[in-house]
């Protein structure tokens, strides 16, 4: 019980600060407009451009902070507000999105890996919930270890999934504050609001990895413990 509170409470924790650190803020940056006034569009075209991307198209899609870069379809997609919009948040996402068409083009590493891991961990994502309930619910049996089993193996993927992310968000954001100041699209001075809403959004990354590994910590414990 206690082990379960450290486990998954306590990552729990962690994810739900995370999540309304981010969106305060993003709220609050949102807010303030840069003095420069061009829109996450612009910005991102910029800095791609800077990049000599030329055959990746900017889309605007509905929603709050849905904001992608999508590789396979070659697509950077901008929330409305950060689209349209030439606040200091709209300008740090689009410029953070931007920042992975880059490391798609120069085949940064970490985004490789992270990319030939997708299939598997979509796979995983799908399959850990069913094995670890099961497993949960036909506890001592045979078939409930062995679905515990196949839930921390699932959960590994996940685990090494969110690993691999990390390098690859904390590449994007470094990326796009140094371009955004280089290419004058942003003066050092409104940089904060950048870092703020940058910085936050990496820790849901952090938190999403934590998470992850207590629950496969959690369910390593219990096999163990079984075996005893
Ligand atoms: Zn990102």
């Amino acid at each position: 019980m206690l082990w379960m509170l450290i486990l998954i409470g306590v990552p729990m924790l962690f994810g739900l600060y995370a999540q309304s650190k981010i969106r305060r803020a993003y709220e609050k940056n949102v807010r303030r407009g840069s003095r420069g006034g061009i829109t996450g569009y612009e910005a991102a075209a910029a800095v791609m451009r800077s990049a000599g991307i030329s055959d990746v198209e900017i889309v605007q899609v509905p929603g709050q902070l849905t904001d992608h870069y999508d590789p396979i379809k070659k697509r950077l997609a901008l929330s409305e507000m950060n689209y349209r919009g030439s606040s200091l948040a709209a300008l740090g996402v689009a410029a953070h999105e931007a920042g992975h068409a880059i490391q798609h083009k120069v085949g940064y590493s970490m985004m490789t890996v992270r990319q030939t891991m997708v299939p598997a961990t979509q796979i995983a994502a799908g399959a850990s919930n069913f094995a670890i309930i099961a497993g949960f619910l036909l506890a001592g049996s045979l078939f409930g270890n062995t679905m515990l089993m196949l839930g921390a193996v699932a959960l590994t993927i996940i685990v090494l999934f969110q690993l691999v992310t990390l390098p690859v968000e904390f590449d994007a954001s470094a990326r796009a504050k140094a371009q955004l100041v280089e290419l004058g699209i942003l003066d050092r001075d409104e940089m904060g609001g950048v870092n703020e809403t940058l910085d936050a959004a990496a820790l849901t990354y952090v938190a999403a990895f934590v998470a992850a590994l207590g629950s496969l910590l959690h369910i390593l414990m219990i096999l163990v413990g079984r075996r005893d």
